[in-house]
């Protein structure tokens, strides 16, 4: 179900972190391209493209299953906000997935570097393109399972005023969570949805919505990581007593967020409403022009 890649048509570069399990790497990918060249009678020619290796290493192989289910998932995709995965290459022991790179890496990081506060428009657009990838992947019904500001990337930072705004890519999200410990999921609290603590079976659409909260609050404090010094009893607490986020001060995405956040997943809203929402927003701030964005 998805392309395979051969070890000899990729370069692994420079080490970029860790993942859960998993290492990332730069690298570039080897792509053919056949030109129609009349005279020659056709010619082929390659390329390079600057890609991510997500490489699953050799003591993983028990999950690799689960590895190739996202690489699945990101197959059945085709959005301008979501990473593009070229294809999934076995090198060795090793299972990698080889994916487009982003050129300015995770938005959280991203955020935190900055100087000069992002304005608020600028976060409304990147809200908007985010739900409306979402929004895209529920009408496909396809679940995500790790949305963060760590696995939004930014292609396009539209500081200057001629740019056009952010463009921002979401990751994939990695291993599934119905392969972690617990105490790995109870670590992902805030952003993993309370019903999939105790039952990752409970993974559905309704917890990327609760992921999506969290990322929205991320968004309002600049990058800042919610719940940071808490350790893993108290993150559990928080969960058990129902306990909210603080409300950030941007009034509009507090809102979209506390609706988001809801304990019960039946009660959270559809991505298409959220999509409405955002798009309605600017009134206050003439310099936001949202556009619905598909496919
Ligand atoms: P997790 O499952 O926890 O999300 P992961 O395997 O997805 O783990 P990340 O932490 O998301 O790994 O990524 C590790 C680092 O690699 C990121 O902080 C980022 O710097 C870089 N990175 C990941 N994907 C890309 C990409 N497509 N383009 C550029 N940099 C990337
Ligand atoms: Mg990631």
């Amino acid at each position: 179900s998805f392309h395979r890649i051969l070890k000899e048509e990729i370069k692994q570069e420079e080490h970029l972190g860790p993942g859960t399990r998993t290492n990332i790497y730069s690298g570039s990918l080897m792509v053919k391209s056949i030109e129609e060249d009349e005279e020659n009678g056709g010619n082929s020619s390659s390329q390079q493209v600057k890609v991510v290796l997500k490489v699953l290493g050799s003591g993983h192989r028990d999950i690799s299953l689960a590895f190739f289910e996202t690489a699945s998932m990101m197959r059945q995709v085709s959005h301008k906000h979501i990473v593009l995965l070229y294809g999934v290459c076995v090198r060795n022991q090793e299972n990698i997935m080889v994916e487009e790179f982003v050129q300015l890496g995770p938005l959280d990081l991203f955020m935190r570097r900055q100087q000069t506060p992002l304005s608020t428009p600028w976060k409304f657009q990147v809200a908007m393109q985010l739900a409306s990838a979402l929004s895209y992947l529920e009408d496909k019904k396809l679940v995500h399972g790790f949305v963060c500001a760590k696995n939004i990337l930014l292609a396009r930072d539209g500081l200057d005023a001629d740019e056009g705004g952010p463009f921002i890519k979401l990751s994939d999200p990695g291993i599934p969570i119905t392969v972690l410990t617990r105490e790995e999921c109870v670590h992902r609290i805030p952003w993993i949805a309370p019903e999939c603590v105790n039952s990752m079976s409970s993974l559905s659409v309704p917890a990327d919505k609760w992921g999506f909260g969290t990322t929205l609050w991320e968004i309002c404090y600049d990058g800042e990581e919610p719940l940071k010094d808490k350790k893993l009893t108290e993150k559990e607490r928080f969960y058990v007593m129902e306990c909210q986020l603080a409300t950030p001060d941007c009034e509009e995405l507090a809102h979209l967020m506390t609706d988001c956040m809801n304990y019960d997943p039946k009660k959270r809203p559809f991505f298409r409403a959220i999509v409405r929402e955002i798009v309605n927003l600017p009134d206050k701030y003439p310099s936001f022009k949202a556009q619905p964005q598909t496919g």
